[in-house]
């Protein structure tokens, strides 16, 4: 799963608007961030295999970010960053807790059984990569209800709608993007496509920073 994982950071701000965006559009992919730089290191592993229906990811190798320990050791992490490094209030800090875990229960839906219950035992998930037009209209869906729910509360709040609109428009084009240009081959295929993951992750977290940089219009109420 890739942007379907933003419909988490969306509908969360809209729930809280007090919490930053940047906070939990970063959380819902703190462990694909993890697990990009782990990858790079050559610590966790992948293979990309185009024989596999639907996504070309073998995920064969992730303990420390994927598995359902893991998972919620990273979940607890965003959480005391956020209590204790940015001073959020603690229910802003326990969303942004529960949005780093909502990366594991939407890949749970999304991948092969490559998601370990315990290190060392029990892979998981639904696979519904092998099926990729009902992965992605769940992935691209679940972006679209969250986005509107969000643009909605913006526009509530004066805020006005069409940043959110375009920052969700604009990541169903990368989405689509993704899926159409043509990806790396050969041996450090899984070095470039983490690389290429960590990039892209890192300018949404960063566009996300912008979002919350524009000032309230006047006469709105800012909570
Ligand atoms: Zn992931």
């Amino acid at each position: 799963m890739f942007v379907g994982h933003y419909s988490a950071a969306l509908a969360a701000k809209a729930a809280e608007p007090r919490a930053p965006l940047w906070t939990l559009v970063g959380a819902c992919q703190l462990m694909d961030i993890a697990w990009s730089g782990l990858v790079m290191a050559g610590v966790e592993k992948l293979r990309v295999d185009p024989s596999l229906p639907g996504s070309d990811l073998d995920l064969y190798y992730m303990p420390f970010t994927h598995s359902l320990p893991g998972a919620i050791c990273w979940s607890v992490l965003g959480l005391v960053l956020a209590r204790w490094l940015l001073k959020l209030p603690m229910r802003v800090a326990v969303l942004i807790g529960l949005t780093v875990f909502s990366h594991w229960v939407l890949d749970f839906l999304a991948h092969r059984p490559d998601l370990l219950l315990w290190p060392g035992d029990g892979k998981v998930g639904l696979g519904w990569w092998n099926y990729p037009v009902p992965e992605q209209a769940l992935e691209i869906g679940l972006l679209a209800l969250a986005g509107m729910w969000w643009a909605w509360r913006r526009g509530r709040e004066n805020r006005g709608v069409f940043l959110a609109v375009l920052f969700t428009g604009g990541l169903v084009a990368l989405q689509i993007a993704a899926m159409v240009l043509p990806k790396a081959t050969g041996s450090d295929a899984p070095f470039h496509f983490a690389v290429n993951a960590l990039v892209a992750y890192l300018v949404v977290t960063a566009l996300a920073w912008l979002i919350d940089r524009q000032p309230a219009k006047k006469g709105s109420r800012r909570r």
